[in-house]
């Protein structure tokens, strides 16, 4: 079976809480604060796996979590870091935002990419071993990891792409210009998945060229299997379209050629519009220039696509058709790969768009502390670092300046009583 749409989720893990603990030594009274961290939350990360060109290993599995962090221990001990989760794609797997529907990542460089990640770990108490003003004593809880609901769709990257009715000799011609090995038979339909081989033409690059599973009458509005299957030629950079010339089968080739230029048509006329080079194959079977193939090389002239008569089964014709790929591709730009349309930073500004200091809420809570939420406040919280005095200095002095200091004297906050803001708590010093 042959997936290349699904859709997932994926959370990353959540940071350990910090420990409250007090360092205790023979003879010492009272120790000071020895509360280690919590560890962070595993991300989850998309890895290339070179040897996948479908997504079925999502068939079963569509839910991914990554490890929690650890708990921080006394003795300052910081609790383990959560692993991270690697969720392996094939080249050319978009990610987008199942909601939106919008392009987070395009698996197309060969890089990993962080899609979730992990919460940090609690703060111990060791950080807290002087009083300060207004500085947290207190971050005990980690922050959950970033969780998402996903769609993944298989966008192969090849700068090739075969099409032709089955049975045109796409796999074969395939099979004898590369190292892929895809199914070859007689009878239609015989490739369910696509394949992907490289061609090495002796010259420094090679290509890479993808072969596309049989096209039928109607693929294009959706009838049959050839539909699903469109969407991977959308970014070859060129098409070679391999054609049954002999006629063997009791069809007349310039049919063929009509047939698939009209489902090519009919999915994506930018796509009927690229570069296309015509391959007569099966030209072994043929005794010299057939009355089929003179009509059939005459209609691609009138189209302007070139034609190389070849054949897979005597290799007659293969060379000269891969120079003319060759040539093709060094005058075609280079393979389309998706920008991303929902960045990290877009979806942090879409978040916090509009969030001021004013939509901070106060609350009691049932122990009598003073709790504070709202986006503005939040966005505050998620950015100090706890063992940088400049961040801690630039989080008091922002709690001040926006007004939220003001606003907890009115709701009646004084001196030694508790503040909690996300995971963060406080003794309040007027
Ligand atoms: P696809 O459906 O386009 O992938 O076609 P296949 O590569 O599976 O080939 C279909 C049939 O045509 C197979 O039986 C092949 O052996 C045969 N075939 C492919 N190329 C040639 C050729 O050049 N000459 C001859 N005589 N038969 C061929
Ligand atoms: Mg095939």
């Amino acid at each position: 079976m042959f997936i290349d749409k699904i859709q997932i989720s994926a959370k990353a893990g959540a940071g350990g809480n910090g420990s409250v603990s007090f360092r205790r030594e023979k003879y010492v009274a009272k120790g000071g604060p020895d509360g280690g961290d919590g560890g962070r939350g595993g991300n989850i990360v998309f890895r290339i796996d070179e040897g996948a060109n479908t997504l079925l290993y999502f068939r079963y599995k569509r839910k991914f979590a990554a490890e929690n962090g650890g708990d921080g221990m006394g003795g300052k001990m910081h609790g383990k870091n959560g692993a991270d989760l690697y969720i392996p794609v094939p080249r050319g797997t978009i990610v987008r935002d199942a909601a939106s529907g919008k392009i987070i990542k395009d698996m197309s460089d060969g890089e990993d990419f962080v899609i979730c990640r992990g919460g940090r770990g609690g703060w111990g108490n060791k950080h807290f071993a002087t009083p300060t003003r207004q500085i947290p004593r207190f971050a005990k809880n980690g922050i959950p990891g970033e969780e998402k609901e996903l769609l993944l769709e298989l966008k192969m990257i090849a700068d090739v792409g075969l099409v032709g009715l089955p049975s045109a000799g796409k796999s074969s011609l395939l099979a004898s210009v590369s190292a892929a090995r895809p199914k070859i038979a007689d009878y239609h339909f015989t490739t369910l998945e696509p394949n992907l081989g490289v061609v090495n033409t002796g010259e420094e690059r090679g290509f890479v060229m993808a072969d596309i599973p049989g096209l039928i009458e109607g693929a294009g509005e959706g009838a049959g299997l050839g539909h699903d299957f469109l969407r991977h030629i959308e970014r070859c950079r060129l098409l070679v379209q391999v054609v049954d010339a002999s006629g063997i089968e009791g069809r007349d080739p310039c049919d063929d050629l009509n047939t698939i230029s009209g489902e090519l048509e009919s999915f994506s006329p930018e796509l009927a519009a690229r570069p296309r080079i015509v391959a007569a194959n099966k030209c072994d079977l043929i005794d010299g220039d057939s009355e089929q193939l003179l009509r059939l090389e005459a209609l691609a002239d009138a189209a302007g696509y070139p034609v190389v008569r070849i054949s897979t089964a005597t290799r007659s014709g293969l060379d000269t058709l891969l120079h003319m790929i060759e040539r093709e591709l060094s005058k075609l730009p280079p393979v389309t790969v998706y920008e991303a349309e929902l960045t990290p930073e877009d979806a942090e500004r879409e978040r916090y768009e509009n969030a001021v200091p004013e939509d901070t809420v106060i609350k009691r809570a049932d122990d009598g502390a003073y709790e504070c939420s709202g986006k503005w406040l939040e966005k505050l919280c998620g950015r100090i670092y706890f063992d940088d005095r400049e961040s801690l200095m630039y989080f008091q002095k922002s709690l001040n300046d926006s007004g939220i200091i003001e606003k907890l004297r009115e709701a009646g906050c004084t001196e030694g009583c508790t503040v909690r803001m996300f995971g963060i708590e406080f003794d309040f010093v007027d």
